[in-house]
C-alpha cells in the first residue's frame, strides 16, 4: 500500500491552506510546448527572452527530476473584495491615482506560497521519506498553467488564465514534480463557450486571438516587465492601470459569479491601498520605495518603472 494516497495528499494540501489540488501524469507535453514555440516565434514574449530558454525542460519534466512520475498542481485563491476609488466614484472625484492589479495589493505571493509549500512538502516527506519533489511558484522552466489544466484544476480561458468552476481565476498556481505515482485527475472541459467578453474588453487588443495574448500589447507586461518608454500608440488606452491590469479577469462571468473571498489576510491591500497616487510616486525616493514595497510584488517594476507609468498615465 502506498503511504501517500490522493486522499491523504489532498487533505493535507487543504490543511496547509491550498484551495485546489490535482494530479497529472508526468508525461511529455509536446503539443503544448509546440504551441508555446509558435507563440515565441511570433515575438509575443516581447523582451522576456528568458522564456525561450530550457524548452526541453518545459516539454519533459524528467529533464528536471529524472525520477518524475507525477505533477501535483496546487492553487491558492487571492480574491479580496476591495474596490478602486475610481470605480466607486466613477472617476469623478478621485485624486489622480493609478490602479494596481489585484494580485499585488498585499504581500508578495511568492513569499506566502513558498512558506506553505515548504511546510507541505516537509510533512509529505515525513510520511514518505522516499518522496522526491521539486517545486515551482511562477518561476523556472515549468508550464504551470498547462499542468494545472492537466491536473483538472480548471481550463485555460480565452484570456489565458486558468479558470476553476467553483472559484474562478483569481488564483496563484504552484507546481510540484514528484517521483510518486498517484491516480490522475480528470481534465475539465473548456467552459468559455461562445463568450468573448475578455477579448472585447481588452483596451489594447492584446488578446490577439482566442487563447493568445501578445505581451507587447498587454498592459500587464508593459507596466511591469518592459523597460524603456511606453509606446505612444497606447496613450489614453490604459484605463488608469499603473501596475498590471485585471480587465480581462474582471469581466469574466466565472469571476463575477464565483469569486470568493480568500482567507489569506496577507492578500488584503496593504494600508487599504488598491491604487497609487500619482504625486506620491513622482515624489518618492529610492529609499522610500524600497521600504514601502519591500515585501510587495510592486517592487518588480522598480521605482523607475512606476514613475514612467505615472508620467504616461497623467502627465
Ligand atoms: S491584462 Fe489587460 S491588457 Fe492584458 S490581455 Fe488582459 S485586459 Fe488585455
Ligand atoms: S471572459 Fe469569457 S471567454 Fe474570456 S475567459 Fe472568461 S469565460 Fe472565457
Amino acid at each position: 500500500m502506498p503511504k501517500l494516497t490522493n486522499q491523504i495528499v489532498t487533505e493535507l494540501a487543504k490543511e496547509f491552506g491550498f484551495n485546489l489540488i490535482g494530479f497529472a501524469k508526468a508525461e511529455l507535453i509536446t503539443d503544448e510546448v509546440n504551441k508555446f514555440e509558435q507563440w515565441l516565434g511570433k515575438g509575443h514574449q516581447a523582451s522576456m527572452s528568458y522564456l525561450e530558454n530550457n524548452l526541453h525542460k518545459r516539454k519533459d519534466v524528467k529533464e528536471i527530476l529524472p525520477t518524475a512520475k507525477s505533477v501535483i498542481s496546487l492553487a491558492l485563491n487571492y480574491y479580496t473584495d476591495y474596490e478602486y476609488s475610481k470605480d466607486k466614484d466613477k472617476g469623478k472625484t478621485c485624486l489622480p491615482a493609478g490602479k494596481v492589479s489585484r494580485y499585488a495589493w498585499g504581500k508578495d505571493y511568492h513569499l506566502i506560497i513558498w512558506d506553505m509549500l515548504s511546510e507541505f512538502e516537509l510533512k509529505l516527506k515525513e510520511l514518505e521519506p522516499e518522496l522526491e519533489t521539486i517545486s515551482y511558484v511562477d518561476t523556472g522552466p515549468v508550464m504551470d498553467k498547462v499542468w494545472a489544466v492537466k491536473a483538472g484544476l480548471g481550463w485555460m480561458g480565452k484570456h489565458t488564465n486558468v479558470i476553476n468552476k467553483e472559484i474562478g481565476s483569481w488564483i496563484f498556481l504552484a507546481t510540484i514534480i514528484t517521483n510518486y505515482e498517484f491516480d490522475y485527475s480528470e481534465i475539465i472541459t473548456d467552459h468559455c463557450g461562445t463568450c468573448t467578453a475578455c477579448i472585447e474588453a481588452c483596451p489594447t487588443n492584446a488578446i490577439v486571438d482566442e487563447y493568445i495574448v501578445d505581451s507587447n500589447k498587454c498592459i500587464s507586461y508593459v507596466t511591469i516587465e518592459s523597460k524603456g518608454e511606453i509606446n505612444p500608440e497606447f496613450k489614453g488606452k490604459f484605463d488608469y492601470w499603473i501596475f498590471g491590469c485585471d480587465i480581462c479577469q474582471d469581466v469574466c462571468p466565472w469571476n463575477i459569479k464565483f469569486a470568493e473571498q480568500t482567507f489569506v489576510k496577507d492578500f488584503n491591500p496593504t494600508d487599504g491601498e488598491t491604487e497609487i497616487e500619482l504625486q506620491k510616486i513622482l515624489e518618492m525616493s529610492e529609499v522610500e520605495f524600497k521600504e514601502k514595497y519591500a515585501v510587495s510584488p510592486i517592487k518588480r517594476a522598480k521605482l523607475k518603472g512606476l514613475k514612467r507609468n505615472a508620467r504616461f498615465l497623467f502627465v
